[in-house]
């Protein structure tokens, strides 16, 4: 096995970032003493948002933890087990509220679509798989609907309910390692796909979207900052637009901007933007909202 004269420290220590202020750093030491170099040297865990990678100079040094070698290989759940998951729709809350806008028939084809599972994490809780383009699953993310309104659930500290299928596989023993790597929601969608892509941040918009506007072919990010190169690169060739919800407009914006400079094809709609709607509004809020405002406007008449 090589030795290097310096290498990251593979214990999982972690210092103050000289860059970002937080505990992510990593430090550079000597491999025949076991001793840190200066404060200076290392590296910022923070890949995406710090950065931070000050390497000793020469070249006998190891820049690469073991940790990352596992990071780099994603895991990726098998076929049965999101098959298993496509039942029980009766007492999925978030079927039974899109029951409340669209027809059985649409929300059926929805489900067939998007592939969306029932879980028992919660009475009534649904799980988005994400499957690649190439039919990978690389995760299931359980979330927690209120059958009436469509809103997220919350727990006893405010907090809206959120679960992943590994996680609980693994807290059952059912599963030991999984290196849950993210992609878009829907991306197995673009697969001869012809349509112009829509993106949304929640995979609930998502799927409303999909039977509302079906000229688009709708995916979801499934957080804010997951508006990157790395989720998006797999849709490169396609058109795009963005709809940001409300407040989020300027950032998603700006990493558009620079995602057209390395070839992207991205619009970012201004629609929620200058609304007087609440922060956070999205696209399938719109339509509920104003489905509300029709119901009750018929109920006076
Ligand atoms: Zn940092």
């Amino acid at each position: 096995m090589k030795t290097f004269k310096y290498t990251l420290d593979k214990s999982s220590k972690k210092y103050v970032c000289p860059k970002c202020q937080k505990k992510t750093f990593v430090k550079y030491l000597e491999t025949d003493t076991g001793h840190y170099l200066s404060d200076y040297f290392g590296r910022c865990d923070r890949e995406t948002n710090c950065n931070y990678h000050n390497k000793p100079l020469g070249n006998n040094i190891n820049t690469f933890l073991s940790s990352d070698k596992r990071q780099l290989i994603p895991s990726y759940h098998n076929m049965d087990l999101l098959t298993k998951s496509m039942r029980a729709y009766d007492r999925n809350n978030f079927i039974s509220f899109l029951k409340t806008i669209f027809s059985a028939d649409e929300v059926y084809s929805a489900i067939r679509k998007y592939k969306i599972g029932t879980s028992k994490n919660w009475n009534g809780s649904t799980i988005f798989w994400q499957i690649d383009n190439h039919n990978r699953i690389h995760g299931g993310k359980i979330l927690q609907y209120n059958s009436t309104t469509g809103k997220r659930m919350k727990d006893k500290k405010n907090k809206a309910l959120i679960n992943w299928v590994h996680s609980i596989l693994k807290r059952r023993k059912q599963l030991e390692n999984f290196n849950l790597s993210q992609c878009l929601f829907g991306l197995h969608l673009t697969n001869q796909n012809t349509k112009k892509i829509a993106i949304v941040e929640s995979e609930k918009t998502a799927v409303i979207m999909s039977m509302f506007k079906p000229q688009y072919c709708w995916l979801a990010t499934g957080s804010k900052q997951a508006f990157k190169l790395e989720m998006l690169l797999p849709i490169k060739g396609f058109e795009i637009i963005a709809f940001p919800d409300k407040s989020e407009y300027t950032d998603w914006n700006l990493k558009a901007i620079k995602l057209n400079k390395i070839g992207f094809r991205i619009h970012v709609s201004k629609i929620l933007e200058y609304t007087n709607y609440p922060i956070g509004f999205d696209l399938a809020d719109l339509i509920t909202f104003h489905r509300e405002k029709d119901k009750s406007f018929n109920n006076s008449t």
